[in-house]
């Protein structure tokens, strides 16, 4: 039986991997959770699973759960802050580490899970994008397998599988196209929260789903693909695909292409990297390929869709560029979807932000230098938009 934990378990990603669990008896033992602050959430997690571990990462919440625990005569070992979720995610017991929380708060559980020599199942791409290099390598040194769990890397990997990966020429990166695809930036100027967080062909959390609206997410998938599979950013092209059925390709030098295909569930690539290297239980319904009958591909506008290419031009540049524009962009989000800024307003604030940081691109590629650049971007991006 594997045994794992899931870091961000009451998110998107993190329910279905509990449903993956939920419809594989036998097969995990799910040891230790964590959340921010959604305690009601949480209490359905400790009812239904009874994990060992948990933490919180909000203090008020760690209380809260702490109560119900001993109210309701849960054993559980209750943990908060960073401390708490480095916790569970280095947990003796385990072998798995699922990492589901949002933004670049994954960066430190990531690297301590991989010195603690557990396997990673990565949703969390943000970690990627800031410090991918620096992960990537540690995890080659304690030999710690990295998992995609991102439908488009889960995709790649697994049409790479049996290839030798000196013999890939290029990845074709899918992606739907969000909600305003074939929109002209006149059409984007007025657009409400609400309209941006209506994705066409997914249901996720709030911020990749803003990322999905400004092509941000495919621009932070590039760099993630970059670091995953050592590949140049001239070989990964991004292909608009609206139906979603194509989850990625990989062209190999004789010009043979292996694509992923199946329906926009994000529990088959969950299943997969918990799985890995086996396939079991049918947990997503089949294609009908009669019914769909055509699938489409267009090329994606970045001149609208600005985002992708300040991602390209992040990625290009290296070193602490893409922890800049991350920072910048999950600030960014989190004020549009408080409606303190428009939606066009995003991409200008990465890339002002890429700007006034240019000076720092000396800085030496470490996490404290990582986490204390991404600091003052949230610093400098807060005060100049509020
Ligand atoms: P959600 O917003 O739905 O969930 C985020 C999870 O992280 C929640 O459990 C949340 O806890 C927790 N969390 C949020 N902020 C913090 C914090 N500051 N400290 C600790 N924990 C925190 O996100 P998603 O599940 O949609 O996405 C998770 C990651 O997976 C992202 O990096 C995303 O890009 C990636 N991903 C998601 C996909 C999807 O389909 N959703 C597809 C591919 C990748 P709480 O509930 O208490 O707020
Ligand atoms: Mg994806």
């Amino acid at each position: 039986m594997k045994k794992l934990s899931i870091l961000g378990a009451t998110g998107s990603i993190g329910m279905q991997t509990l449903d993956v669990l939920r419809k594989s008896p036998g097969e995990f033992e799910l040891l230790g959770v964590t959340a921010n602050s959604s305690v009601e959430k949480m209490k359905d997690i400790i009812t239904e699973f009874n994990p060992k571990y948990l933490a919180m990462m909000n203090t008020e919440s760690a209380k809260e759960i702490e109560c119900f625990c001993r109210e309701k005569q849960f054993n559980i070992k209750v943990y908060s802050g960073m401390a708490g979720l480095i916790k569970i995610a280095t947990l003796e017991e385990i072998n798995i580490a699922l990492i589901a929380v949002v933004g670049m708060i994954g960066l430190k559980p990531t690297m301590a899970a991989i010195e603690a020599n557990k396997d990673i199942a990565l949703a969390n791409k943000e970690t990627l994008v800031v410090a991918g290099e620096i992960v990537m390598k540690r995890a080659c040194e304690k030999g710690v397998k990295i998992l995609p769990v991102d439908s488009e890397h889960s995709a790649i990997f697994q049409a790479l599988q049996g290839n030798d990966i000196k013999s890939l020429k290029k990845i074709i990166l899918t992606a739907s196209g969000g909600p305003f695809r074939g929109k002209s930036a006149k059409e984007l100027e007025n657009i409400s929260v609400d309209e941006a967080l209506n994705h066409p062909n997914w249901s996720m959390g709030n911020k990749i789903t803003i990322d999905s609206a400004t092509l941000m997410n495919k621009g932070l998938e590039v760099i993630e693909a970059h670091f995953l599979f050592n590949c140049d950013y001239d070989n990964i092209q991004v292909l608009v695909h609206p139906e979603s059925i194509i989850h990625s390709m990989v062209e190999y030098k004789d010009s043979s292409i292996i694509a992923q295909l199946g329906s926009a569930d994000m529990r088959l690539p969950i299943q997969y990297a918990l799985n890995y290297t086996c396939r079991k239980n049918e947990i997503a319904k089949s294609i009908d390929f009669y019914e769909i009958s055509q699938l489409n591909f267009e090329k994606p506008n970045t001149d609208v869709f600005r985002c992708l290419k300040l991602a390209f031009k992040a990625g290009t540049r290296g070193g602490v560029m893409p922890a800049i524009m991350n920072a910048a962009n999950e600030v960014a989000v989190d004020l549009f979807l408080n409606k303190k800024i428009q939606f066009l307003e995003i991409s200008h604030i990465i890339e002002d932000a890429m700007v006034n940081f240019e000076e720092h691109m000396n800085t030496e590629l470490t996490i404290d230098n990582v986490i204390n650049i991404d600091n003052k971007v949230r610093e400098y991006v807060l005060n100049k938009n509020s």
